[in-house]
């Protein structure tokens, strides 16, 4: 039986279920492998302050976050471990880079110059890694390996740590692009060190090539999120089977606000979209676009409402969205409908909710609006 709750609307995330993907994640690239979960964007929304609580505590010395700001959100929670921040940084955020103890992703060799510069002025040693545009066509150095070398040699204070890149299709087995990116990020990679210049890491991965086991991609790091917070993209092409056992980490709920039954012909929401087919029970819950559901799912998405499905009716709107309850007509106001996870032996999931909405999943998951009160189970 569904409780009344305090909320409109709310994630819950557990925690145990992030602490076993990322022992799932361990569990496929061995202890060989370091493992630095992905935490930006909030945690994909699920909170980065109590996931990275988490998976510190299971034993990850390094977290990664798109940007500065995320990082110096991490320490002022007190976060120890290592912190890479990937996603590049302003000129104006340099200082907080080195105050915070943050270790930057280089992406152009004139920006290792300035990081050494950067150092040298505060007489600190500061450990960069230096990204790799292998076939992304994103961030990062283009460079030849002679080049790259060049511009890693020629300073003091900036130390190369590591040696990164990124992969464009990764879950897509019927193109070559990546083990052509595979392919020139190593001749990269082998160039540096023939040089004689030492660095601890290789990094390549996100969540889809330690799933589909693509060995050849680890590395000596990897950088899984989706896969923490319990998904993996589907493949296309000739793909190995997927092993990484993993489960979503978050459910989200709304509250109804109210019950009501409306005659055969009644327009529902904007733009009278919904014409009520036959005489029907609604309920309008508590969350609308602007806590995250996504405007497409009008008319056309589904919740799952007192163990069953019930459709999404008419448009989305900012506060509110509209259900038919005609086959669960006990609901009452203050009752919790459930749009994300399981409920009555049914389930939805972000990749069904992106799939009827026309986007991905990381869409709909970094969509979920800080409005939505997080809990911890
Ligand atoms: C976001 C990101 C990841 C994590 O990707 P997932 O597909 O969520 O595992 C890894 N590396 C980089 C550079 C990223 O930007």
């Amino acid at each position: 039986m569904v409780m009344p709750q305090p909320f409109r609307s709310w994630v819950e995330v557990s925690r145990s279920q992030i602490a076993g993907n990322f022992r799932a994640v361990r569990e496929i690239t061995g202890p060989g492998v370091e493992i630095a979960p992905v935490v930006k964007a909030d945690a994909y929304r699920h909170g980065a302050v109590e996931v990275s609580r988490v998976l510190v505590n299971e034993g990850a010395r390094w977290l990664c976050v798109g940007n500065v700001e995320e990082g110096c959100a991490l320490r002022e929670a007190g976060i120890g471990a290592r912190i890479l921040v990937m996603a590049d940084f302003l000129p104006s955020e340099r200082a907080a880079l080195l105050e915070f103890g943050l270790t930057p992703v280089i992406h152009t060799l004139a920006d290792i110059a300035e990081l050494d510069r950067l150092a040298a002025q505060r007489e600190q040693i500061v450990p960069y890694h230096l990204k790799i545009d292998s076939g992304m066509g994103r961030l990062g150095t283009r460079a030849s390996a002679s080049e790259v070398a060049a511009a890693i040699l020629g300073n003091s204070w900036a130390r190369l740590e590591g040696l990164m890149t990124h992969f464009a299709s990764a879950a897509d087995y019927s193109s070559s692009q990546t083990p052509e990116q595979i392919e020139r990020f190593r001749s990269i990679c082998d160039g540096v060190a023939a040089a004689g210049i030492h660095f601890d890491y290789v990094h390549l991965s996100s969540s889809i090539p330690i799933a589909y086991c693509r060995k050849d991609a680890w590395g000596t790091m990897v950088r899984p999120g989706h896969a923490i917070y319990g998904y993996v993209s589907p493949s296309r092409g000739e793909a190995p089977r997927q092993l990484l056992n993993v489960k979503p980490a978050l459910a989200w709920k709304a509250a109804i606000l109210a019950v009501k039954d409306i005659p055969q012909g009644w327009l529902v929401g904007y733009g009278g979209m919904y014409r009520a087919s036959r005489p029907m029970r609604i309920a309008v819950l508590a969350a609308g676009y602007a806590d995250g559901i996504p405007h497409r799912l009008s008319n056309r998405g589904r919740v799952i409402a007192g163990g069953k499905f019930a459709p999404i009716i008419g448009a989305v709107s900012m506060d509110l969205t509209t259900i038919d309850i005609s086959q669960t007509p006990g609901l009452q106001p203050g009752d919790a409908v459930t749009l994300l996870g399981t409920e009555g032996g049914l389930s939805i999931d972000a990749q069904q909710m992106a799939r009827t909405a026309g986007t991905i999943s990381y869409g709909v998951l970094c969509g979920i609006h800080a409005r939505v009160k997080r809990i911890y189970v």
